[in-house]
């Protein structure tokens, strides 16, 4: 049985996620700490919970289930901690190693730039891995929409994410300009604020080990490192470097690089194996509208990725319909990838799915397939069978109301 932490009562009937010797041991009723988040988090958390339980006691009757915590973050958070990221929740989410959590607001003016940046570098939550496919049925700007099935790996945790910058006319960035000015002989305006964008050797490698790891698990057959090194050499040239790296070092028996496929495989890639290529940010933009087939597994630093997995999910449906995780070492939290959409909050109007197939991935995490596959295949039923919220339905030809979130859990859970 847990021990409290803090004010927290883990539920007596649930167990802990362990790790041993790098296996993830998945007891029958793991404890898994929840935020339910801000905005539009407590509606479409509502339908997600249901969803994921129904799923599981559909495949595995009283043999698998889930023990939930509520943890605190946001606004709740402020109501019962008077805090916006309370320790309580930082160490259940150490503690259950899994977790799952709705949009949080940003504060202003509460000390924190983003809890959604805060709590990926505190729990060192390095690859954020955003899956994006097209489910048929989904309304979609292109003409060819099922081309897409890529899956992307973000660097979390550095790059101008890093946090460090300094505002105009402060004292931090008056020091920097003229250190800069006398110490390494380089010129800045003296009315710009200043940002620092840090790519590390360590951080690049180890996102590039799990993209890798990814590939070769799930059979993929090309990763492509995104990157804008023409112009930031020593940081984004850099990640491609160190991701290549990985790649030869660590990877050498199962990849093959673009100049190999063609030197020495006459372009065709051999059985089994993994191509590594790499593009530069801009030309990705256009690659992922024009040749979305030719990309299963992206790698990216921080920003690119920011961007990219946003233009991505347009292709197939939009935010409401991308899940996403953090991913560290032996840790792990699913997310909806969209914020707290305000002006939909309490109105039942917000689509739950990003938020239900960030569940099917962890479910997927926890090694329950069977009740991932049945969310999966509810999923395309209902949204076959014309199911979808109003995000959906407006881009439908003729634009039709769509349903609220609560009715569209219900046709799911239908479906199931
Ligand atoms: P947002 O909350 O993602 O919403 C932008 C727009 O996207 C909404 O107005 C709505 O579009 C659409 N949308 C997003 N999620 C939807 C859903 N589930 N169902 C239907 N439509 C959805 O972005 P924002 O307005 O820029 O940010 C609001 C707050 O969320 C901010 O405090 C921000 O910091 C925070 N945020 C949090 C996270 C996170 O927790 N991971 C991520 C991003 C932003 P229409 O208006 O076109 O209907």
């Amino acid at each position: 049985m847990s021990k409290n932490i803090g004010r927290l009562t883990p539920p007596s009937d649930g167990q802990e996620i362990t790790w041993r010797e790098g296996v993830l041991e998945i007891p029958q009723r793991p404890i898994i700490p929840f935020i339910e988040g801000d905005g539009i988090g407590p509606d479409i958390w509502r339908a997600t919970k249901m969803v994921l339980e129904r799923a599981v006691d559909k495949a595995y009757g009283s043999s698998k289930s889930i023990a939930w915590l509520e943890v605190f973050a946001g606004e709740k958070a402020k109501e019962e901690y008077d805090e916006w990221l309370p320790q309580d929740t930082i160490e259940a989410f150490k503690l259950f190693r899994a977790g799952i959590k709705g949009p949080l607001t940003t504060p202003v003016g509460g000390g924190f730039r983003s809890l959604n940046v805060t709590l990926r570098q505190v729990l060192d939550l390095y690859a954020c891995v955003r899956p994006v496919r097209y489910i048929q049925g989904v309304p979609s700007p292109v003409k060819n929409p099922k081309l897409v099935d890529m899956i992307i790996f973000r660097e979390n945790t550095e790059d101008v994410y890093a946090g460090i910058e300094w505002e105009e006319g402060s004292t931090g960035a008056a020091k920097l300009i003229e250190f800069l000015r006398v110490e390494l002989g380089k010129r800045v305006r003296e009315d710009s604020g200043i940002g620092i964008k840090p790519v590390s050797v360590t951080g690049s490698k180890r996102l590039m080990r799990k993209a890798l790891q990814h590939a070769v698990t799930q059979g993929r057959t090309d990763v492509t490192l995104v990157h804008k090194g023409n112009i930031m050499k020593f940081t984004e040239g850099a990640f491609k470097e160190w991701a290549y790296e990985v790649a030869k070092e660590e990877f050498g028996d199962q990849t093959v690089t673009e100049a190999q496929l063609w030197d020495d495989f006459e372009g065709k890639l051999p059985e089994g194996k993994i191509l590594v290529k790499d593009r530069i940010a801009d030309a990705m933009f256009q690659q992922v509208l024009l040749r979305p087939a030719e990309y299963q597994v992206i790698a990216t630093t921080n920003l690119n990725g920011d961007y990219l997995s946003d233009a991505c999910v347009a292709q197939v449906g939009g935010l409401g319909m991308a899940p996403g995780a953090n991913f560290g070492d032996f840790i792990a939290l699913f997310e909806a990838t969209h914020g707290t959409a305000p002006k939909y909050t309490g109105l039942n109007r917000a689509n739950p799915s990003s938020l239900i197939l960030s569940g099917v991935m962890m479910l997927e995490y926890l090694g329950w397939k069977e009740a991932a596959e049945g969310i999966t295949r509810a999923m395309e039923k209902t949204i076959r069978e014309g199911g979808v919220t109003q995000d959906l339905a407006r881009m439908m030809v003729p634009p039709r109301a769509g349903l609220g979130t609560s009715e569209f859990a219900d046709k799911f859970i239908e479906n199931l």
